[in-house]
């Protein structure tokens, strides 16, 4: 099968081109670096199928991340039958750059001029076929988005890919042109593939080449010496990057018709929003509120403020008996899209489950075979399954800040603080993907140029909360609410997520102040322009939330709801017990063998007689973090019998009700969702961190710092909220903790000086 890879700079529209081609649904983000490695499918419209290879993006193929090398090396080593360099056309100047580049590779290559159709709507022309004439490779002018011109593209890549075609440089007629022949003949003679690319690169002094061919490198380096020229001196990778763009400026100026209103207005729009987004003030509190919102929409019980303002007229309630009890709203106020989503299912849910009760009881199947169906199945699974709807409502709200552009301007508003903290900017993007699903967003920190930031960055995504913990926050929060009457529980899950945010800045501090030092790269990502988010690919992304969160459901987490409804309901000695008599069980005896551990955090040995749940669920969400709630879940629709006679099965609210069974207080909640928040993540996070660190030893002692700042955090927590004066004993502990760091940082405090000095002693 023939192989056509896409490439191209970072936010081209590659991703968006390879869906349209391959129909997969892969993730398309209006932020630079979103595909950080290669992904294939198959194009099926031609005589023959061809793969279609979607690359990171790259400015050129002088790499300094991990992500660019992956696409520098597969051009070169795995040499594909076409190249369609993907270019976005309103950008056309820029993205020309890497083209005359991908020209001195001996592979076909023909360049797809993308977003035409944001050129046409700025009022500008691009004559396709000028351009095709002037750099010698076939141009087509498509939009991804809109379909246009694809099937063109695809026939003529395909002609294309039929003859090889021989390197070309745009050095030729250059000072530098010679010395480029004397590489390639030296290159070839040592039987280099790609002699011209390689001598280019030489000539320019990237490291990777130097590196590999030492030889060649030394007669670049002698030719230097006797060169001076009159602007760049002997600055050859200058004088390269020159001849580049101005080959550029005169081919592709003639092929540029711009418009009477070319653009002016739209950039001022554009402009004048990002002054008022991006402020140097401003911009940070303009972030938190839009993030509030978020929120707010999502989980609020209390949606327009009615009940605070105490505005709820009596006609609502009486509203609400039509539709069941509370779904649109209670007296407390009206709910927010979110909960009424939430409550929507958790009706459906419900009435499932009692629906399933009532069938097995009346058809005579034994009690215990009710349980295990509807506690411990269908228990389980739906206290899970009830959260769909906020977890794809904060997503929906999510891809919409970041499909419009405004996530990458987050990134360069953060990245003056962040770098107070020894990040760049951009590892702020990971972070957000964090938010979503921690496995994608550690692979995405290839990004990230320094070692040491990318260690510190995959260490701290886990804190961001991911779609999975969703439901920990929102029963937890929710079950608090619910028992202080507070009623609105979206200060709670919005004042967690930021809780994360902190925690995370904070030890990244730290660890780039102590043991992952290094420099922080300039923060080069551009910003992208402003977009409509496009309906059909956010409806892509959710779909594939759904199926992804539904595939789960009826694997994992389904599977440990049974294995927990088992040793739930056999003692040590292998008898059934009924549902009062959990807490005989095999897992009620493991919990509180490992209970006392948790008191310090304050859901340890001073609960009451089902305190072991809390320690059961943690354990169970190592698995998946849906786990925890789905444990819940199982336990509670088995023992609500127990304290409460007649209530409906399953749902948040008999979780509630074993919450305040145990006789846990606030503080003790909050540590618990802190806890979970920030331990150490699913089985699929710690295998893909595990992947992603350069060391066995590095990643040991990222299992160690997950146990330990979510140890440390929540009893902090825990603590303070019980006994507020405790929070001057913390607050002495992380003053010695910054003095040491800060002292050993200025060499007043050296540990390993004091080592040898006192093994000296010893002596
Ligand atoms: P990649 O980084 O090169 O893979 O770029 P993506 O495929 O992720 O697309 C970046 C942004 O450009 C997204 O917001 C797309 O919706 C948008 N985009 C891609 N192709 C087109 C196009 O042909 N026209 C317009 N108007 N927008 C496009
Ligand atoms: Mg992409």
């Amino acid at each position: 099968m023939k192989r056509f890879a896409l490439a191209g700079n970072p936010n081209c529209g590659k991703t968006t081109l390879f869906n349209n081609l391959t129909g997969s649904t892969a993730h398309v983000g209006n932020w630079p670096g979103v595909t950080v490695d290669k992904r294939e499918g198959v194009y099926k419209k031609l005589k023959e199928q061809i793969a279609i290879v979607d690359l990171p993006g790259i400015y050129s193929l002088s790499p300094y991340t991990p992500e660019e090398v992956v696409s520098r090396n597969y051009i070169l080593d795995e040499k594909p039958d076409c190249v369609i360099n993907v270019v976005d056309a309103t950008n056309l100047e820029r993205n020309l750059y890497l083209t005359t580049q991908l020209l001195e590779i001996d592979v076909p290559v023909i360049v797809a001029l993308n977003m035409i159709d944001e050129v046409h709507k700025a009022g500008d022309k691009i004559d396709a076929a000028k351009l095709e004439q002037k750099i010698g490779v076939p141009v087509v002018a498509i939009s991804a988005l809109k379909s246009e011109g694809v099937d063109e593209l695809m026939k003529r890549a395909y002609e294309c890919s039929k003859t090889p075609r021989k390197a070309t440089t745009v050095l030729e007629g250059g000072a530098l042109i010679h010395l480029v022949r004397d590489c390639k003949i030296a290159l070839e003679g040592a039987g280099v593939d790609n002699a011209l690319f390689h001598a280019v690169k030489l000539v320019e002094m990237d490291e990777i080449e130097v590196a590999q061919h030492p030889q060649a490198a030394l007669t670049v380096e002698k030719f230097k010496e006797t060169f001076d020229d009159e602007t760049f001196g002997s600055d050859f990778e200058a004088i390269v990057a020159d001849s580049r763009y101005r080959y550029i400026s005169q081919n592709y100026s003639k092929a540029l018709v711009r418009g009477k209103k070319s653009g002016k207005d739209k950039l001022t729009a554009s402009d004048k929003a990002d002054r008022i987004l991006t402020h140097r003030i401003w911009g940070i509190p303009i972030f938190l509120a839009i993030l509030f919102a978020v929120f707010h929409l999502t989980f609020s019980e209390d949606f327009l403020y009615l009940g605070a303002m105490g505005a709820l007229g009596k006609d609502w309630t009486s509203l609400q008996g039509m539709w069941g009890e509370g779904m649109f709203g209670s007296a407390d106020g009206i709910a927010s899209p979110g909960v009424i989503l939430f409550n929507l299912l958790d009706h459906i849910t419900s009435s499932i489950s009692g629906a399933v009760s009532d069938a097995m009881t009346s058809g005579g199947v034994a009690q215990w075979a009710t349980g295990f169906v509807v506690d411990g199945m269908l228990g389980g699974l739906f206290s899970v399954m009830s959260f769909l709807p906020q977890i794809l409502v904060l997503f929906l709200f999510f891809s919409l800040l970041e499909d419009s552009g405004y996530m990458a301007r987050v990134a360069f508003i953060l990245d003056r603080i962040f770098r107070k903290f020894g990040l760049s900017g951009r590892a702020f993007m990971p972070m957000i993907m964090g938010f979503g699903c921690s496995v994608p967003a550690m692979v995405n920190t290839r990004t990230l140029a320094d070692e040491n930031e990318r260690i510190a960055t995959i260490r701290v995504i886990p804190f961001f909360s991911c779609g999975a913990k969703l439901p920990i926050l929102t029963a937890v929060a929710g079950g608090i609410a619910q028992l202080t009457g507070m009623g609105n529980a979206d200060l709670i899950t919005y004042g967690m997520y930021l809780l994360g945010i902190v925690v995370a800045i904070c030890a990244v501090l730290l660890m780039r102040s102590t043991t992952m030092r290094g420099d922080i790269p300039p923060f080069i990502m551009e910003l992208p322009a402003y977009r409509m988010p496009q309906p059909y690919s956010l409806a892509m992304l959710l779909w594939d939330k759904v199926k992804h969160f539904i595939k789960k459901a009826f694997t994992i987490i389904l599977a440990s709801t049974i294995v927990i409804w088992f040793v739930s309901h056999f003692s040590f000695d292998w008898k059934f017990l009924t549902d009062d008599r959990i807490n005989e069980s095999i897992l009620a005896g493991a919990g509180m063998l490992v209970q006392p551990l948790l008191t310090p955090l304050g859901f340890g040995s001073q609960l009451g007689e089902w305190g072991w749940v809390f320690v059961v669920a943690a354990i169970t969400g190592l698995i998946a973090k849906e786990n925890v709630i789905a444990t819940f879940g199982t336990l509670a629709a088995c023992i609500s019998s127990s304290f409460v006679a007649d209530e409906a099965l399953g749902g948040v609210d008999s979780v509630a009700q074993m919450i305040s069974a145990t006789g846990i207080g606030v503080p003790a909640l909050i540590a618990f969702i802190a806890f979970n928040m920030l331990t150490i993540p699913c089985f699929a996070a710690v295998a893909t961190a595990k992947a992603e660190m350069p060391g066995k030893r590095k990643f040991n002692f990222t299992l160690l710092f997950w146990i330990a700042t979510s140890y440390v955090v929540a009893s902090m927590i825990y603590l303070i909220g019980q006994w507020w004066w405790t929070a001057f004993i913390w607050a002495a502990v992380w003053a010695t903790v910054i003095a040491a760091v800060v002292l050993y940082n200025k060499g007043k405090l050296n540990f390993v000086d004091m080592k040898k000095r006192f093994e000296k002693n010893r002596e």
